[in-house]
């Protein structure tokens, strides 16, 4: 069977498919994008609530989890957070900044898309969607390297790049693809899980939390070494809010294959030196919640309180209370049982090995012409903007290569 036949064929055309397409296409490369979904770019289209929180001011590698950790750098730093937003600011895109400097469309996510898909029409891409690849086989041959059998028919590239994300929201499309093409051609990969997810919580915690539920309010959140200040927000099926889903994506990491779940530890009032807190209201009458209705919801200090058996004055609590009260405001822990899992994760922690990539081109060291992009690499950004950085900055990279 002829097959026809381009330079770089792209599978996934999602932010990093798109991204890596335009860069070749602009380069003269003939470049085919394919992509099985019948909407194009679906997750850009659901991000940030619709408003495509694309990229943050402030990007580095400590932004990032990687088994690799220098990885990240070289990319990061050829393709930064400002060749972005002048792009965005070349398609007449209004944005703006929200906290910890992160970038928003101020109209819809679709201008995101819009504006990928036509840096890709300029750049002369061409266009295999929906279709699905069948196989995928591997020839000695400088020119075409790669033989796919598609619901298009037979196709031959030189370069095939794998773009196609992580496990995430499987109902829009999300696949163990790349997974399964890495280990095809002998890549390794760190075994997924979801991240930027919320955390539930064993039925016994959630009875003892009923009466927090709902409760929406700004802690530290402490997990294997990592801190994130944020809201957090404590729901009927565990924890939530943009802390939580930080936390995450460190949470679990030693125990996900015991289930020896390891605790979240809250600090209430991370602005607040609580020892000099406690000498200073020491002999006050009023009730311990009425004094951190100060700074915490008054409905949850008084929840919280009683469910910690601190329902007397402060000037009443015993030595070893007011340890206690100190203790559970700096260090409240609390365990989860696992997580909502890949339907409401934002992102897939672990995937394709960097190990075995370049971090210069993405292409695996071991596999001439293979290329792997995106979130389908063990490349998994904080939440704020960093996973779509990651996605532009690597389809970027790979894109002045293939
Ligand atoms: C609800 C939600 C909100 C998010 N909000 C943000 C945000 O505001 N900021 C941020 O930085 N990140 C956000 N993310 C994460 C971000 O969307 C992803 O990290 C990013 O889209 C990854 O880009 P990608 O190109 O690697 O993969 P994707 O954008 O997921 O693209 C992968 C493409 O591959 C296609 N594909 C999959 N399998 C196959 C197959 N077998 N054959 C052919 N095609 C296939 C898919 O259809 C898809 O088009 C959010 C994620 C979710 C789920």
């Amino acid at each position: 069977m002829s097959a026809e036949h381009y330079d770089v064929i792209i599978i996934g055309a999602g932010a990093a498919g798109m991204m890596c397409a335009a860069q070749a296409g602009f380069r003269g490369r003939r470049v085919l994008l394919v992509d099985h979904a019948t909407k194009l770019a679906e997750k850009i289209r659901i991000s940030g609530g619709g408003r495509c929180n694309f990229t943050n001011r402030k990007v580095g590698p400590e932004h990032f989890l990687c088994r690799n950790p220098h990885f990240v750098r070289s990319a990061l730093s050829r393709y930064t957070a400002a060749h972005f937003i002048e792009l965005v600011e070349r398609h007449g895109i209004a944005y703006h900044e929200r906290d910890h400097g992160q970038l928003f469309c101020d109209d819809s996510a679709q201008q995101i898309i819009a504006m990928l898909r036509s840096e890709c029409d300029m750049a002369g891409v061409e266009w295999a969607m929906p279709a699905s690849v069948d196989s995928i086989i591997r020839q000695d041959d400088e020119r075409v390297r790669f033989l796919i059998d598609s619901s298009r028919g037979r196709l031959s590239c030189e370069s095939l790049v794998i773009a196609t994300g992580g496990l995430s929201i499987p109902k829009i499309g999300a696949t163990p693809f790349g997974y399964r093409i890495a280990e095809q051609f002998g890549q390794g990969i760190v075994p997924p899980r979801p991240a930027l997810v919320p955390l539930t919580l064993p039925p016994e915690t959630l009875q003892r939390l009923q009466s927090l539920s709902g409760a929406s309010l700004e802690v530290e959140a402490r997990c294997n070494g990592a801190r994130f200040r944020e809201a957090m927000l404590i729901t009927h099926r565990g924890l939530s809010g943009p802390v939580i889903l930080q936390v995450s994506s460190y949470w679990q990491a030693q125990a996900y294959e015991t289930r020896d779940w390891e605790p979240v530890s809250i600090a209430l009032l991370p602005d607040i030196d609580i020892e000099a807190w406690l000498s200073a209201y020491a002999s006050e009458r009023s009730l311990v919640a009425n004094l951190l209705s100060e700074y915490l919801p008054r409905r949850f200090a008084h929840a919280w309180c009683a469910l910690h058996g601190f329902e007397a004055p402060l000037r009443q609590l015993g030595h070893s209370d007011r340890n206690r009260l100190a203790q559970a405001l700096t260090d409240w822990r609390i365990t989860p049982s696992g997580t909502q899992g890949y339907a409401k994760a934002e992102v897939t922690l672990g995937g394709v090995d960097t190990r075995g990539l370049s971090s210069k081109t993405m292409e695996a060291t071991a596999c001439k012409g293979l290329f792997f992009i995106g979130e389908v690499m063990d490349v998994t950004g904080h939440l704020g903007g960093y996973n779509f950085q990651w996605a532009w900055a690597s389809g970027h990279a790979a894109g002045g290569f293939v």
